[in-house]
């Protein structure tokens, strides 16, 4: 199971609840916590799923672009054999776009 983070608003203490997925606490909710008692635990977005959707972000790099041809970015990227510009990521794709004007495909 999947380990949920609680963070309290009253005494700063952090902890972590497991729970089925099918019973995730929503983002936001509250518990009782551990350490002074209260009901102000609150859950907090986890490191791992940040982490996730960053790794999600970055798995389509480097492509190879369909849309913009080499000539345009006027040799800011390697080439695939048929002429079409490589981006090797998105500080890549960051740069590009802010030296040519060119928008994201
Ligand atoms: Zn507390």
């Amino acid at each position: 199971m999947p380990a949920y983070e609680f963070g309290c608003t009253g005494c700063g203490h952090n902890e972590a609840h497991h729970h089925r997925i099918t019973d995730a606490p929503a983002l936001g909710s509250t518990r009782r916590c551990s350490a002074c008692g209260r009901s102000t635990s609150v859950r907090i977005p986890s490191i791992a799923v940040v982490n996730i959707a960053k790794a999600r972000a970055d798995a389509k790099y480097p492509y190879v672009s369909r849309r913009w041809s080499n000539t345009e970015l006027a040799g800011m990227c390697r080439e695939d054999g048929g002429g079409h510009p490589i981006v090797e990521s998105r500080r890549h794709e960051r740069e590009i776009m802010a030296r040519t004007g060119l928008v994201r495909e």
